[in-house]
């Protein structure tokens, strides 16, 4: 077991001392206070960012508005799909270098980091090209009487709304960046992305990326700083809509800034605790695969992963035998080993969270697999299996977002929309059967934005993604974002 060797662009590239990346050029902040970026899988400050003060977010803000106004919304939509392209070709060109990146700041696998960070944002980009020459109004013929002979005619028009705001997390922050990017280029809109404060530095690299693929200055900034930067840029009132994805307190409080700057229209995609239910004819091998898979990837930092788990009590020793198989042959290790499957908790704030939900599982539960932290630098801990003994257990209600699963055996089937909707959060859950009507039951009472059946966490772009209830207002991907960064705009001729 051995870790790949850094690059040296990239060991130059977290040399640098960074800041924003703003109408074309990196700028260093003249007032911010400095903040070391932390390797999680060694606790080590690997780069040092300043984050954005007023001056720099009002300059990015300023930036952005004339790109919107003086060059991108007048660009033609076949031009931009060209450029859109042309990023997702130097994406890939610079895989390496922003996987490596992107691993070092968030101990995401670096298979992951080249596959997703890299691979699907190239993919994401890809479909949102194709979407510039395609969005469209209609024409209506409207229902006045004539009274003299005269006519009419009416269309609408999707205009860009103008400067979005991308607020991204930590856990896939390039994929995220690009899916906020992709939607504000192709409709029109400038954009001004603010990634988390624990990953700042490769989307800072994807903005200049896009630089070299054509897109003129001040279309794509980047400023980087904590939530009080993310509330600065909210109340610009040169910002015409917020794009959050997020926890769900802090997305509570960015719909709240929003509306009161200026009725700013906001999206937000926030948490989940999501359910998983297998039923009676379950093929187990298939879902303790899949669960195991799509649970414990990226350590469980994936907003839509399996958190809860209810199996019909005839098949649920069976399972859990399984899922505790399965942990036992997962590798920890430096997410910069190929052949490591499992690295540490992102930061040291989720590594303090779920320390006490390991507690909580040992109290309130019965653990099948892990629940301990590793002896080691970094923040490293176990995947995780927790038999849980009731169905208003904690383990079963908050997001843990990390890796901790909790099973609970029911007995009846008709219990499991009780159960599944038994959650303040709606953002996904999967159904497990190999009875298809059964299936085709259930989905319809399931409170959830996106439902799988027989697989789970599997984001494509042309599929519509979001959360109901708690989870989120808006949808992501498919034609749903038009609506959310486009006005639509009502033209009535009379001739
Ligand atoms: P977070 O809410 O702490 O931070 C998200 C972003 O908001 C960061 O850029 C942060 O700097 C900024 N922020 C922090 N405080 C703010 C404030 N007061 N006002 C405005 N912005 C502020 O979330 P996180 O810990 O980075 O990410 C994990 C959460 O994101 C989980 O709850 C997860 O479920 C959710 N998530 C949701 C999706 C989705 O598509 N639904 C995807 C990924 C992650």
């Amino acid at each position: 077991m051995s870790e790949i060797a850094l690059l040296s662009q990239v060991r130059e590239y977290l040399a640098a001392q960074h800041g924003s990346f703003i109408h074309g050029r990196y700028q260093l902040p003249e007032t911010g206070g400095t903040v070391a970026v932390v390797n999680p899988a060694t606790a080590q400050p690997i780069a040092h960012v300043r984050h954005a003060d007023d001056a720099t977010i009002a300059a990015a803000v300023a930036s952005s508005a004339s790109a919107f106004r003086g060059a991108w919304a007048d660009t033609s939509p076949y031009q931009r799909g060209v450029v859109l392209n042309r990023l997702a070709d130097l994406m890939e060109a610079h895989s390496e270098e922003l996987a490596q990146l992107e691993t070092l700041c968030s101990g995401k696998s670096i298979h992951l980091s080249r596959a997703f960070e890299v691979g699907q944002s190239a993919v994401f980009l890809r479909y949102f090209a194709g979407w510039a020459t395609k969005i469209r109004g209609e024409t209506i013929t409207p229902s006045f009487p004539s009274t003299a002979g005269e006519r009419y005619t009416a269309f609408t028009r999707h205009e860009p709304v103008g400067v979005v705001a991308g607020i991204v997390p930590w856990n896939f922050s390039v994929m995220i960046g690009i899916w906020k990017i992709a939607a504000a280029l192709t409709t029109g809109c400038t954009v001004i992305i603010k990634p988390s404060e624990s990953t700042p530095l490769t989307l800072l690299r994807v903005a200049e990326l896009a630089i070299e693929a054509g897109l003129p200055p001040g279309v794509l900034n980047v400023v980087n700083g904590d939530g009080a930067c993310a509330q600065a840029l909210i109340a610009d009132p040169g910002v015409a809509k917020v794009s959050f994805t997020g926890s769900v307190p802090t997305g509570r409080s960015v719909g709240q800034a929003a509306m009161a700057a200026n009725l700013t229209r906001v999206t937000l995609e926030l948490g989940g605790k999501n359910a998983a239910a297998l039923l009676r004819d379950v093929d187990v091998d298939l879902a303790v695969a899949g669960l195991v898979q799509t649970g414990y990837v990226h350590q469980g930092q994936v907003c839509a992963a399996p958190e809860r788990v209810y199996v019909h009590r005839s098949r649920v020793d069976e399972v859990l035998t399984k899922v505790g198989a399965a942990l036992r042959t997962i590798t920890i290790g430096s997410p910069l080993d190929e052949s490591v499957q499992f690295g540490p908790l992102a930061t040291a704030g989720q590594f303090e969270k779920m320390c006490g939900f390991f507690e909580l599982a040992r109290q309130q539960g019965e653990i099948v697999h892990g629940g301990e932290i590793l002896d080691r630098p970094g923040y490293f801990v176990q995947p995780t299996a927790v038999l849980a003994k009731r169905a208003d257990d904690r383990l079963l209600h908050e997001e843990t977002f990390g890796p901790l699963i909790g099973f609970l055996p029911y007995g009846d089937e008709d219990e499991l929309p009780g159960l599944i909707n038994d959650s303040a959060l709606g953002l996904a859950a999967s159904v497990w059967t190999n009875d298809l009507s059964r299936a085709m039951r259930l989905i319809p009472q399931i409170e959830a934005g996106t439902v799988w059946v027989n697989m789970h966490t599997f984001l494509d772009p042309a599929v519509p993604f979001g959360g109901m209830k708690g989870s989120g207002v808006g949808r992501e991907f498919g034609s749903a974002f038009i609506d959310d960064y486009t006005e639509l705009k009502s033209v009535m001729i009379r001739f």
